[in-house]
């Protein structure tokens, strides 16, 4: 939050986009210190042999109380809508689907199974929600990743796609060693992936990847000329701190700008 707080003194434009994530992460620590462990066996060896045929975490290993994710589809919804992120439809729809108590799980279940490259919105329902649901599930998500990233080796992990969730990244750092790690836009957990493939579609033709700075050199992008897709990356050998996903996501909406600028998505 004091990151947050800096970037909006340092670049006044992302004042807005820092107050929505803020509010978020109160809403989301509320909610965090009390989400139980995972329900899934935590042991390294056991571990492992899930991830051999990979991803790790099933829905049903996840501790949700449906009434706190309830509760977290509203209000950020609320926040959302009063920071201009979510129009007044798509508002009265997250509020539909809050109250949709009994039918929650399996909308849940659908939208956390049916995460792959490259598919379109998982369900009409959900469609134009997705970041309300993403954030509403972060609580639960990264409790799960954070107990099984304490007890796993991901370094075999090769894919473009989440080696807990299956999700897919939307940060990535690079590191002291140049290794590129990317980051799960939903569990926030990361693993190595190669520094110039594309992780959704795995274009690996140098040729075909564009890549570009932002003005301090800070952030990377690199974006897929065969599916139009991007990914940011924090340059961790020029940063005085670790990367921080929350706030490099803001930091990085000029980049995004940029991207869709040029035509990526
Ligand atoms: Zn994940
Ligand atoms: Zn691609």
């Amino acid at each position: 939050m004091a990151e947050l707080r800096r970037l909006k003194q340092d670049q006044p434009d992302l004042t807005a986009a820092a107050d929505l994530q803020i509010e978020l992460l109160q809403l989301q620590r509320r909610i965090q210190t009390r989400v139980p462990l995972p329900s899934i066996r935590l042991e390294a060896e056991y571990l492992q042999g899930l991830l051999a045929s990979g991803p790790i975490l099933q829905f049903e290993h996840l501790s949700v109380d449906w009434s706190d994710l309830r509760f977290l589809l509203r209000a950020t919804a609320t926040a959302m809508r009063n920071h201009d992120a979510l129009d007044e439809v798509d508002y009265k729809r997250a509020e539909d689907l809050a109250r949709q108590a009994e039918r929650l799980p399996g909308i849940v279940r659908t939208w956390y199974e049916g995460v792959r490259p490259g598919s379109g919105p998982v369900s009409s329902e959900l469609e134009g929600l997705e970041s309300v649901l993403q954030q509403a599930m972060r609580p639960f998500l990264t409790r799960a990743s954070e107990a099984i990233m304490a007890r796993s080796d991901l370094a075999g992990w090769n894919r473009g796609t989440c080696p807990l969730c299956g999700g897919e990244p939307d940060l990535a750092v690079i590191t002291a060693a140049a290794d590129r790690l990317l980051i799960c836009g939903r569990c926030a957990s990361r693993w190595r992936f190669e520094p110039l493939t594309c992780p959704f579609c795995l274009n690996a033709d140098r040729s075909r990847i564009t890549s570009f700075a932002s003005r301090d050199g800070q952030y990377r992008l690199y974006a897929c000329d065969v599916c139009e897709r991007y990914v940011k990356a924090y340059d961790a050998r020029r940063a005085s701190r670790p990367v921080m996903p929350v706030v490099d996501g803001v930091a990085t909406l000029p980049l995004d700008a940029a991207a869709i600028q040029k035509g990526y998505k």
